[in-house]
């Protein structure tokens, strides 16, 4: 492969910023794993479904671990799963779900792999319930440059499952996975859709499915203004109850954006557009789906990223805790509508107590927002920065996992056991993510 089709291929999820690593080394074998020579700084590379540079490390090594892709253990009647760190969760659905079981914790897309899942502490939709990805872990293998191996479970090793759980890659190479799967009688889900007219709205349904419902995720209308700011639909579902022998339809195939269009197909025209039409689609107000419509709704669609452009996109993700969280969100929402930058994608769900005790964890009590903005330059860095600036006040904190460019001192105030976590870096292991913010200016 020549090196611009390697750097594409190592590139994150918006495509932003550019992916210049000066090495890529492909892991096989983890029995016989060898860090690349000095003095380059190496990381780890799973699956790149991070949107912005914390899977990125420029000049420097990136170590690729999907070639640790093999399974372990997997006992059905107790549902613990032993895997290499590169196996997908995809791979580990295939699995599980015809012997009945599935993931305590799934991201919202199933193409990520267990190092990744783990190293982002990544959340899921039924968080108020069992918490991050971190809380399924059972133990894990953490390789350093030195070359000892350290096992690391809740209660073995605990400061460094701690640092490790939600710690970017920089604490070493995980090898392989134990997780603690759960229980379900079928693949299908069923599920309850809602539309509510404001924030306020959006906040008391929630209260009243996430008592009934495991999982739970809305849609926000971010391009909505004035009566209509804070619209948008309520999702919640259940693993369907055993009994239900309804057969499965035919597999679709994925759809795929096979090239990048010269200019972004996601502007304030085709936004306003989507966000309208999409409150006002008539859906059934319950029903039953197959998981992966479900849990992956973008799965498929592959290369969706496409749709932004060459210069990708950005990814916000902000977590505000309870007490701020309709005043924030209300003022995020109409700094949003005011740049008109709006978003298609945009995610509103509320975090439970529960937490994985990672350091650098993003996931708190709270409610959390995610959306997209095609990256045009200094008018989107500044829009960004003006959210950041609601979000700090508020207390709250911005993902890493979906984050090109937060500042020093705003990581810092997201992250005050950071000074902690840096101690268990591994000295041989950096990243783009990391110098930005560990940077002292500012
Ligand atoms: C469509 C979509 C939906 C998403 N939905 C969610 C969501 O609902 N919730 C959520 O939390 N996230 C979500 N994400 C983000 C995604 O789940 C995380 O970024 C995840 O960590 C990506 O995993 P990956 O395997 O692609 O890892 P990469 O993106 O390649 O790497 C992520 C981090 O993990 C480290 N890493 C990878 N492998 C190892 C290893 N073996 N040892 C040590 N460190 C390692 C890397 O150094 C890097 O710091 C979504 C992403 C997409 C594209």
């Amino acid at each position: 492969m020549s090196s611009a089709a390697l750097n594409h291929a190592l590139a994150s999820w918006g495509r932003y910023p550019s992916s210049y690593p000066h090495q890529a080394v492909p892991c096989r074998d983890r029995q016989t794993l060898v860090l690349p020579e000095e003095p380059q700084a190496c990381l780890p590379f799973g699956n790149g479904r991070s949107y912005g540079d914390v899977c990125l490390n420029n000049d420097g090594a990136l170590l690729l671990t999907r070639g640790l892709d093999r399974f372990i253990a997997f006992d059905p009647a107790t549902g613990v799963l032993q895997a290499e760190a590169g196996v997908l969760l995809s791979e580990i659905l295939a699995l599980i779900v015809p012997q009945g079981w599935f993931l305590s914790v799934t991201p919202g897309t199933q193409f990520v792999t267990l190092g990744g899942a783990v190293a982002n502490d990544v959340h899921g939709k039924n968080h108020h319930v069992v918490g991050s990805f971190g809380c399924q872990v059972r133990a894990f293998e953490l390789l350093r440059s030195d070359g000892s191996q350290r096992l690391c479970a809740p209660h073995e090793n605990t400061d460094w499952f701690q640092a490790t759980v939600g710690g970017l890659g920089l604490t070493g190479l995980i090898t392989w996975v134990e997780i603690q799967l759960q229980r379900i009688a079928n693949p299908w889900i069923v599920v309850e859709n809602r539309r509510f007219a404001s924030l306020d709205e959006f906040l008391a349904l929630d209260t009243e499915y996430e008592a009934r419902y495991p999982y739970s995720v809305s849609w926000i209308d971010c391009a909505a203004s004035g009566k209509t700011l804070g619209r948008g639909i309520y999702l919640a579902g259940m693993h369907a109850p055993p009994g239900l022998l309804k057969s499965l339809p035919p597999k679709r195939r994925a759809l795929t954006i096979p090239f990048t269009p010269p200019l972004s197909l996601v502007n304030a025209l085709s936004v306003g557009g989507f966000n309208r039409l999409y409150y006002h689609l008539p859906r059934p107000a319950r029903g039953l789906t197959l998981y992966q419509p479900f849990f992956y709704p973008l799965d498929n669609l592959l290369h969706w990223n496409r749709l932004y452009g060459p210069h990708g996109f950005f990814q916000y993700q902000c977590v505000i805790p309870p007490a701020n969280a309709r005043e924030a969100l209300g003022e995020i929402l109409a700094r949003i509508a005011v740049s008109g930058q709006g978003s298609m994608l945009a995610v509103l769900k509320r975090f439970g107590e529960k937490t994985s005790g990672g350091w650098l964890s993003f996931p708190r009590p709270g409610v959390t927002l995610a959306l997209d903005f095609p990256n045009r330059g200094q008018p989107t860095l500044d829009l960004l920065e003006r959210l950041d600036e609601v979000t700090r006040q508020a207390g709250g904190a911005v993902y890493p996992a979906k984050d090109a460019r937060m500042s020093g001192s705003s990581f810092r105030q997201y992250f005050p056991q950071w000074r902690k976590f840096s101690a268990y870096i591994d000295p041989r292991f950096a990243s783009s993510f990391w110098r930005r913010v560990s940077s002292t200016t500012p």
